[in-house]
């Protein structure tokens, strides 16, 4: 099994966005981040799978829906000598903007004409409900309507799991809810070694593994979101298992120390990957 990084692009978390912020505290830990403004950059970024001679990616990215700073996913699958067509399925950890957006072109049409695309059954659940929608702030409401429209491109190639359905021999499902009511990690296995690829576990690096009680306004839930955090946090700086991020510092791949009352994030070794698919570049 290989797991590659790919960045769609970059976008900017102003304070305003965190949930808790302390000024005076975010100050100290943007001092010890070497970070000068109070607007954080952090990249997007999605993860390809190679895996039984199957390619399935992990989340889509942005597009340029926003801008010309995101939507590189495809140039960056082209880098590895992967084409659109070649992917098999998408694995969603959520249904945000961010994750979901890459799925489609600019014309509405699919992105991946072959793949399978598969959503946690309580993350479509909710974003699907109208009674739900109904109840939500408007810019939850425009996320929710542009994730239906962007799912409806796939139609019966949509596939539902459930919270901790294992989805391959070598991947399992990860219910890690709060930032959405579905978010999902993916754990992957291969020769003894496990990766768990944990979708928005943290956002701001620099911030949350020292404070992990502070949230995302994007959060559905800022409090489950955070005794997710902890709890996973806790988890795997236990075991010392590999984790990678949507928005940890790219290529995203490294471990978790327990320092103090919080976390530090140590990035891992990591190769530029290559192009070696000789058959489908
Ligand atoms: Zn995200």
């Amino acid at each position: 099994m290989s797991v590659t990084a790919l960045l769609d692009g970059s976008g900017d978390f102003g304070p305003d966005l965190v949930v808790g912020y302390e000024a005076d505290m975010a100050r100290d830990l943007r001092d010890q981040a070497f970070l000068a403004s109070e607007t954080i950059t952090i990249p997007i970024s999605a993860y390809l799978i190679e895996a039984d001679g199957a390619l399935l990616l992990v989340d889509t990215g942005l597009s340029d829906s926003r801008g010309p700073a995101s939507g590189h996913l495809i140039e960056a699958l082209a880098r590895v000598g992967v084409r659109p067509d070649d992917i098999d399925a998408v694995l969603l950890t959520h249904l945000h903007p961010d994750h979901v957006n890459g799925l489609t072109r600019p014309d509405g049409g699919r992105a991946f004409s072959r793949a399978a695309v598969l959503v946690q059954e309580e993350e479509f659940a909710y974003w699907t409900d109208d009674a739900i929608v109904a109840t939500m702030p408007d810019f939850r409401q425009a996320n929710a309507r542009a994730a239906l429209e962007t799912l409806a491109a796939y139609g019966d190639d949509v596939v539902l799991f459930g919270r901790t359905e294992r989805l391959t021999n070598d991947i399992a499902a990860v219910a890690l809810p709060g930032h959405t009511p579905g978010h999902t990690g993916f754990r992957l296995e291969s020769e003894g070694e496990t990766l768990l690829i944990w979708g928005d576990i943290v956002h701001l690096a620099a911030y949350q593994f020292a404070r992990p009680d502070w949230g995302m306004v994007f959060d559905t839930d800022p409090k489950v979101a955070a005794e997710t955090r902890r709890a996973i946090l806790e988890a795997v700086a236990a075991e010392r298992e590999m984790v990678a991020g949507m928005h940890l510092p790219f290529p995203g791949f490294g471990y978790v120390e327990r320092r103090g009352a919080g976390f530090q994030f140590h990035a891992a070794e990591w190769q530029y990957g290559l192009e070696d698919r000789g058959s489908s570049s």
